[in-house]
């Protein structure tokens, strides 16, 4: 029996924990928010992350320690490791919790990205035409911490009030669509791909992924070549998920997260392994499962609150996940997939879907 410590116990823990029962896996929970979801499903270790006391007791007879929110503090990942294995390797944590960081990392093993700087002085910005987006390089998510800056002037009266020294700024994208690839290596080294996911947001926040087989296969081996390098380059173990720009037939990479990731929910019904499944396969050493998908898929965020359930349990064929939290305005607290055979019943279904849920969040 393999006990697995996840830090965080939010949804995506949840999800982790669900998948693994089945495999006969254990867990055990350390969040800070006693009231957070996994909590319901093992042990909930309610510590803050900079009690390192805490954490020796918490690491104690567990056989690895994973997680599933990229804000830990890398430190606190590289103490843990002492004591136990951790996957994925801090080094992904470091590389991901700073947007500077990570798009300097994307440039030097060769993923475009939008360009960027962080050269926010006094002087005319050279780098980046406008509009650009102007972004706190840490714990901004779901657009949180983001401003658009039409131009220079803008930017500098933006800059009066803030921080230059945590604000990246950034190009912005008129893109054709958003993208998501989500991939997968275990102990071993083996590594799979789910399809490409496009990605449609509201204000930062994801609303729905679709996975309609409508990528063309350039632009999927285009999108594996960069997660191939990070990958590789990181010796990476778990699931790693890439977002994308699309533009003119090309890519750039907006962000990656090291772990299991919302645009991927689809696949607990719709591919024949789930990514929950797939990341704990991978760092367990185990042998990764089939990342082919069973159909065209659409997932549907519930946003804010909840819509009546037996409306979305009277769509035929609609996969409901509600995650045990409090509603509160752009909180995602559940979520509907839809797998159907052909994209008529799958548009046929979202609108049914989409009648029922306010989209707005
Ligand atoms: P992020 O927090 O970087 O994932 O951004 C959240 C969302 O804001 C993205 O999914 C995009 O819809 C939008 N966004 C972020 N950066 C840019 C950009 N450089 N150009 C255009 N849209 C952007």
């Amino acid at each position: 029996m393999t006990t697995i410590g996840i830090l965080g116990a939010g949804q995506l823990g949840r999800m982790l924990a669900l998948a693994g029962y089945p495999r006969g896996m254990r867990f055990r929970f350390f969040d800070p928010d006693s009231d957070a979801p996994a909590g319901l499903l093992a042990d909930h270790w309610a510590y803050q992350y900079s009690e390192t006391s805490a954490f020796e007791q918490f690491a104690s007879g567990l056989d690895l320690i994973t997680y599933e929110f990229e804000n830990i503090p890398a430190d606190t990942a590289r103490d843990l490791e002492r004591l136990v294995p951790v996957y994925p390797p801090p080094i992904a944590l470091e590389k991901a919790q700073d947007r500077f960081v990570e798009k300097s990392y994307f440039c030097e093993i060769g993923i475009p990205t939008p360009r960027f700087t962080m050269d926010l002085e006094n002087g005319p910005i050279s780098t980046v035409r406008f509009p650009a987006v102007l972004k706190t390089r840490r714990l901004g998510y779901d657009g949180k911490g983001q401003l658009v800056v039409h131009s220079e002037t803008e930017l500098r009266s933006v800059l009066k009030n803030e921080t230059i020294d945590k604000l990246i700024l950034e190009e912005y994208v008129s893109f054709d669509r958003e993208l998501s690839l989500i991939g997968v290596r275990n102990r071993a080294g083996e590594i799979r791909f789910y399809p490409l996911i496009e990605n449609h947001h509201h204000e930062g926040i994801l609303q729905r992924s679709l996975v309609k087989g409508n990528i063309s296969p350039e632009l999927q081996k285009l999108a594996e070549d960069y997660g191939n390098k990070i990958l590789s380059a990181l010796d990476y173990v778990g699931v790693l998920t890439v977002e994308f720009f699309e533009k003119d037939g090309y890519l750039l990479a907006n962000e990656m997260a090291p772990r299991v990731h919302n645009s991927g929910h689809w696949t607990i019904e719709g591919a024949v392994t789930s990514q929950f499944e797939n990341h704990l396969r991978a760092v367990c050493g185990l042998p990764l499962g089939s990342t082919d998908p069973l159909g065209v898929c659409a997932m549907v965020n519930l946003i804010g609150s909840l819509p009546e359930i037996r409306s979305i349990l009277k769509i035929e064929g609609a996969h409901l996940h509600v995650y045990d939290k409090s509603p509160r305005p752009k909180r995602k607290i559940g979520h509907v997939t839809l797998v159907e055979r052909d994209m008529e019943s799958l548009m046929r279904k979202l609108d049914l879907v989409k009648e029922i849920v306010d989209v707005s969040g």
